[in-house]
């Protein structure tokens, strides 16, 4: 701990007085202020300065939150959209800031001709409607890639984008959807007179205690005939014993990067963490290629989706964020500070330098880096590296100040699905502050401890305090919850602030969908499979507009303070309690039907173990032809037609969306909401399961119990377990006891000559080529870097007759720093892949050179394992 409030740099953190005190010249009882220049305007102002300095008269956000919002005269894209029956709540009906547009910018310079999705990614379409196809074809993480790559933003610099002339305005009908959600979430919370966050009635945010007995170990279902899920209690409570049969088989794989909290949340709930077996269900590990996915078997929970790094890196992040806002304007997409990706756009960046000279402000970073590594912020030409691949981003010179001091916003996100998409918001999170007061001068551009906001910079400031107490408004490092209560204090409409937050979450996820959905199709076998947790760094600018600044995809869930705890300790175990995790499917029924007896768990459940008909991605003919039907609908017709016969797999969907929001926690719910087909349009193609959704929330958001009703009453029947004639329902081997038995890699001890390959396929080069300048390798094991994109052996192919194991890299050294750091790793798409290569066993590789099936069948017995 360095620093304590008494000492002398206390007086340089953001606050340690009483919030009646806190932040002087942001007060509201200072109305001149409020009206200066360079005063921070609260969310009440009706007058807004323009860019020219007149006032500009605006309505108050929050009569948008009358239902009835009248239909605007849209010029937007979406105005005619199927998805929104003609009414796009896009146009801003209300606008709580506008600033004027610099004349001639119509948002965006880029031909949209060229970026119609149609051109985009017609090659690699696929078959959307149909959901049964199993479909492990591969290809190339490259080919999908280009289809998505845009070109530059060349001539889009005439809107003089930073955060004093851009586009300002509120997307009125997305974010007023939201807002509702958002007061549910904050309405409670204030400041109480000891400067502590605490809810209305007095009670304080962060008192809660651990339980002080076991909690249960199961959580029913909703539903008849569908098996509980494991009860994740926190890390520093405890959840009963479970009979020693089902608790060997929980195993959670470990990986370095696996966080202390994470690994206690799972242990004191009845997991056992190991390196070495192949049946684990569970772990919590990096991002990996997306052809590795398919390694996952499908009792198996992952806590990735294929192709996120489209979010997650920041170039790719702004390729996608750039596709919608030249497509859409930047109205809705004026979220992310404007951005050149090097070397690409480096002649539209040297153009906007030569017409502004030094008067602006550019923040340099890495594309796919962490913890303020590599970044620094520069306004001279010379300053911005020419030779290195970076993205040079419009620097937020503006920052929303607490004394004076800049911070930004970590927000957890929880994605628990991609189709249909599902999007939760965690209600805390964490405040970030500069350890130096800021100071808008182009001659203190170096100071990292003023300008980077980040923990892994600030810590070694000497002024940086910590802040152990989750409830205090002071350190540099507060919960969003205390933010609240603060931003609240100082009169701001902080349920205005979350929904725009919320707004960007969804369409930044939106931006990456397409891809994802994609790449999960053709790598992801179960619905079980995946969850991800994204950390979206937010700054707020003076006027309280927030701003994306990047997307992470292993946000760190490093704890190191009991003010960490509060926030991530909370987080980890609702968000393992919504994905659900059950038992492997190893038990006999009988052993089953007694273990449920032995823990009472109710007379409505006939199976203990994971179900995988529920998860099945299998269709009926039936079933496919209507996914085809109401996708060719609109809206008014589908509202109807989508719910009207439900049919077993929409049941299933429909389980797994109630019994994920009866778990949810503090995780709320943004997407689907009854008022979410708004954003519809912002995607690639219609998709059947938002359409149902869509249909199911619009008439059963009022009344949950009525919908859990009526999906009870088929599953009382069995309707939801109806599942195409097609599936397969595991082999259940048990003697006397389930006994795990992980099939290990060959072992050369017990060695067999390597399989002899089919006619058809080209020889295994890896396994007889020995590396150069080395000792040659063991005959039957050989482990070295290919990459696998580019390999002759394709993945598909590797993983059909050896047993491979793969997993990103990353960069060196984010594995032991993990549970040193406050920052999350950094994500890269193009590194190289260690791969093991292992002789399969004759019979099996026999087995594989039958079809692709046998390939397929193959792939169960991969494993996943990070790199040494
Ligand atoms: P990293 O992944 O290395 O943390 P970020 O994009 O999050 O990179 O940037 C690090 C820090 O730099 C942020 O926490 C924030 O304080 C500051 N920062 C980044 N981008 C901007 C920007 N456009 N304007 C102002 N500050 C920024």
């Amino acid at each position: 701990m360095k620093g304590a409030d008494s000492s002398p740099t206390a007086a340089r953190s953001p606050t340690a007085v009483a919030p009646q005190t806190l932040c002087k010249r942001h007060s509201p009882d200072n109305p001149g202020l409020a009206e200066s220049e360079n005063a921070p305007l609260s969310l009440h102002n009706k007058r807004q300065r323009t860019k020219s300095g007149s006032d500009v008269i605006e309505p108050l956000v929050s009569s948008c939150q009358d239902s009835a919002i009248p239909a605007p005269d849209c010029s937007s894209p979406l105005a005619n959209g199927k998805e929104n029956g003609g009414l796009s709540p896009h146009c801003a009906a209300t606008l709580e800031y506008v600033t004027q547009l610099p004349e001639g910018c119509s948002g965006g310079g880029a031909d949209p001709s060229v970026l119609e999705p149609s051109n985009l990614t017609s090659a690699c379409e696929p078959d959307e409607e149909l959901e049964d196809d199993d479909n492990y074809l591969d290809s190339s993480e490259e080919e999908l890639e280009d289809e998505l790559t845009l070109t530059n933003n060349e001539d889009e610099e005439s809107c003089g984008e930073d955060d004093q002339s851009v586009i300002s305005s509120v997307t009125v009908g997305s974010t007023c959807s939201l807002r509702s959600v958002a007061s549910e979430a904050l309405s409670t919370i204030c400041i109480n007179e000891h400067g502590l966050a605490a809810n209305e009635d007095g009670s304080l945010l962060y008192a809660e205690t651990p339980a002080p007995s076991p909690l249960p170990s199961f959580t029913p279902s909703l539903f008849s005939h569908v098996p509980p899920s494991i009860n994740f209690c926190q890390y520093n409570e405890k959840t009963v014993d479970l009979p020693v049969i089902i608790g060997r088989l929980l195993k959670w794989r470990f990986t370095n990067i696996t966080p202390l909290i994470v690994r206690r949340t799972i242990t004191n709930s009845g997991f056992k963490i190991t390196k070495k077996t192949l049946q684990w269900c569970g772990t919590w590990g990096k991002h990996m290629k997306s052809p590795c996915f398919k390694s996952v078997r499908e009792f198996q929970k992952i806590n990735h989706f294929p192709g996120t790094f489209q979010i997650g890196r920041k170039d790719k992040l702004w390729k996608n964020f750039l596709r919608l806002q030249t497509k859409f304007g930047k109205e809705e997409f004026g979220f992310i500070p404007k951005t050149f990706v090097l070397p690409g756009d480096m002649k539209a960046l040297k153009a906007t330098f030569d017409k502004e000279g030094v008067k602006k402000k550019w923040i340099v970073k890495p594309p796919a880096s962490a913890r303020g590594t590599g970044i620094q912020v520069v306004h001279k030409w010379p300053q911005v590296p020419t030779d290195t691949a970076v993205v040079v981003q419009r620097y937020i010179s503006r920052p929303y100040l607490i004394n004076d001091t800049k911070f930004d916003m970590r927000i957890y996100v929880l994605v628990t699905s991609f189709h249909p998409l599902r999007i939760y918001l965690y209600q805390d999170g964490l405040v970030r502050f500069a350890s130096v007061q800021y100071n808008n001068a182009s001659t203190s551009l170096a100071d990292r401890y003023m300008h980077l906001t980040n923990y892994s910079v600030n810590k070694s400031s000497s002024s940086y305090t910590h802040n152990a107490d989750a409830g205090q408004c002071q350190g540099h490092k507060w919960t969003l919850k205390s933010l609240w209560g603060y931003l609240k204090a100082q009169d701001v409409d902080t349920s205005a602030l979350w929904s725009r937050v919320a707004d960007l979450v969804i369409k930044t996820i939106i931006s990456g969908e397409h891809d994802i959905v994609v790449r999960t199709r053709k790598n992801v076998r179960s619905r079980y499979s995946c969850h991800e947790l994204f950390g979206f760094d937010v700054i707020i600018d003076e006027r309280l507009r927030p701003w994306l600044l990047e997307v992470n995809i292993s946000p760190s869930l490093h704890s190191a303070s009991p003010l960490d705890h509060s926030v991530k300790g909370p987080l980890i175990a609702d968000l393992l309690n919504m994905v659900a995790f059950h038992v492997p499917d190893k038990l006999s029924q009988q052993q089953q039907t007694n273990l449920l007896a032995d823990l009472n768990l109710g007379e409505k459940v006939s199976g203990l173990c994971l179900d995988r008909r529920i998860y099945t991605r299998l269709l009926t003919p039936d079933e496919q032809l209507k996914h085809v039907t109401i996708n060719a609908m609109s809206r008014s017709e589908y509202l109807t037609a989508a719910i009207e016969n439900l049919t077993p797999d929409d049941v299933r969907h429909m389980i797994m969306a109630e019994d994920e929001l009866h778990r949810a926690g503090k995780f709320t719910r943004i997407f689907p909401t009854a008022e979410t087909h708004q954003y519809f349009g912002f995607m690639e193609k219609p998709r059947y399961y938002n359409r149902l959704m869509d249909a199911w929330e619009n008439k059963y958001s009022g009344c949950r119990e009525k919908a859990i009703e009526n999906i009870e009453a088929l599953c009382a029947d069995k309707f939801h377990l109806r599942v195409p004639p097609t599936f397969k329902m595991p082999k259940v081997t048990v003697s006397g006891g389930f006994k795990v038995t992980p099939r290990l890699p060959f072992s050369p001890q017990l060695g067999k000559s390597p399989p002899s390959l089919p006619p058809h396929q080209p020889p295994p080069k890896l396994l007889t080529q020995p590396q150069r300048g080395k000792k040659k390798a063991p005959l039957l094991r050989r482990s070295r870097r290919v990459k696998l994109s580019t390999h002759p052996l394709k993945p598909a192919v590797v993983s059909s007759f050896f047993y491979l194991r793969g997993i990103s890299a990353g960069h060196a050294g984010a594995e032991e720093e993990e549970e040193e750091e406050e920052e999350e790793e950094c994500v890269t798409d193009t590194e190289e892949m260690r791969v093991e290569i292992y002789a399969a066993p004759e019979s099996e590789a026999s087995l594989l050179a039958r079809d692709k099936k046998g390939a397929v069948e193959q792939i169960e017995h991969l494993s996943i394992c990070d790199e040494k």
